[in-house]
């Protein structure tokens, strides 16, 4: 019996699951949710109904969902479900960032994290079971790829959130933002993720706006432009890297999709967008390897044009990355040219340091998929 048998073994709630076939009403959207009432002959609006009770209202028992009808709420507890993720550890960070890592219904587990700010309270969901893209810096490329995440399994993410923060009962403790930035790369997840987008934006589950989703891409450009024409959000690129040498190595999703088609995708997404939108760049800070004031100025020529949010981000390291932390100096330095150039450029503050809350750092130490790890005890680019 393998670990992940034997976790479903240990655990009897997670086999009841296995064994049902039961549609789970927590990942379908609102065009889902109208689909599925009609084919048991009832009438569209039930959706909206039950969208309510499931995402405001934290309510998974068809019994207690009492404007519908008793023989509906019979049929639905017969043929269907609401069902999350299991809560395996609950982790709140001295800074107050909330991290969770979330067991699968098959024993994989994922992660979710929430960051409180003065003025927004940011949830950054997964999307996949480890990640196929293997940027070198990130602990989650470590794990290897083994699957999607269903469109129940995203919005579970947020579901558990927002009712586990709800209980805290303390202001500033409510999420207003979601980024798809945790696990994995949300592109190549295309439909759940959208399915699940869909869902945090409609009025009666989450109701976020278009300006507070940021669906984040490493640059698979072809679903960067179904993306631009199948929903109204923001996106996040992480770039990482200013020429294709570098970024090859470290975002090796690069070598199919170079720069210069990521950056006309960028422009082609800008152009199908509102007229306010801008793109958040990401580019974490690693010492001697990306953040020479020559990195910096080839930024300025690359972004040119583009509606830019630089995001700046201090690598939080992890055994065995091979990389450094760039210096406070070298950061600032990097930012004041940015800043120069009239780009609008933020440092994002390391939250959670005493939780492993960057992202795959927890997952990692659960399972680590492919045992790539071994390949990374070598020292990268010369760093001793
Ligand atoms: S940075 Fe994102 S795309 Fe790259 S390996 Fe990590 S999760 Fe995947």
């Amino acid at each position: 019996m393998n670990e992940v048998q034997q976790q479903i073994e240990n655990n009897p709630s997670l086999q009841v699951v296995l064994q049902s076939n039961a549609t789970n009403l927590l990942g379908l959207d609102r065009a889902g949710l109208e689909s599925f009432f009609e084919s048991i002959g009832e009438k569209k609006f039930r959706a909206t109904q039950v969208m309510k009770w499931i995402h405001q209202l934290g309510v998974t028992d068809f019994q207690e969902m009492n404007n519908l009808s008793k023989a509906l709420r019979n049929q639905l507890a017969e043929t269907s479900c609401v069902q999350n993720l299991h809560v395996a550890k609950d982790q709140i960070s001295s800074d107050g960032t909330r991290k969770w890592l979330l067991q699968l219904h098959d024993g994989n587990h994922i992660e979710a994290v929430f960051i409180p700010e003065d003025d927004r309270g940011t949830l950054c969901v997964s999307s996949q079971v480890g990640c196929a893209l293997d940027c070198s810096f990130c602990s989650t490329g470590r794990q290897g790829f083994n699957r999607n995440l269903s469109a129940d399994e995203i919005i579970s993410q947020v579901w558990i959130a927002a009712h586990l923060l709800e209980e805290e009962k303390k202001p500033g403790r409510k999420i207003t933002n979601v980024v798809m930035m945790g696990m994995g790369e949300p592109l190549l997840n295309f439909d759940n993720t959208v399915t699940a987008v869909r869902i945090m934006m409609d009025d009666f589950a989450y109701g976020l706006s278009k300006r507070r989703v940021t669906v984040s891409t490493a640059g698979v450009v072809p679903a960067m432009d179904r993306l631009g024409d199948t929903l109204d959000m923001r996106l996040a690129v992480s770039l990482h890297a200013t020429n294709n040498a570098l970024r090859d190595e470290l975002v090796p999703v690069n070598k199919k999709y170079p720069l210069q088609e990521l950056m006309a995708a960028c422009r082609r997404f800008i152009d199908k967008q509102n007229t306010r939108s801008r793109i958040t760049f990401e580019y974490v800070m690693l010492d001697g390897i990306n953040d020479q004031p020559e990195h910096a100025r080839e930024l300025i020529k690359l972004l040119k044009g583009i509606p830019t949010l630089m995001n700046l981000i201090p690598f939080n390291p992890f055994e065995g990355s091979g990389y450094r932390t760039s210096s406070k100096n070298a950061v600032n330095r990097f930012r004041e040219i940015l800043h120069a150039s009239g780009m609008t450029t933020v440092v994002r503050k390391t939250r959670g340091e005493d939780i492993d809350a960057a992202c795959g750092q927890l997952a990692g130490k659960i399972e680590d998929k492919s045992r790539r790890h071994r390949r990374f005890e070598e020292p990268r680019f010369g760093m001793e």
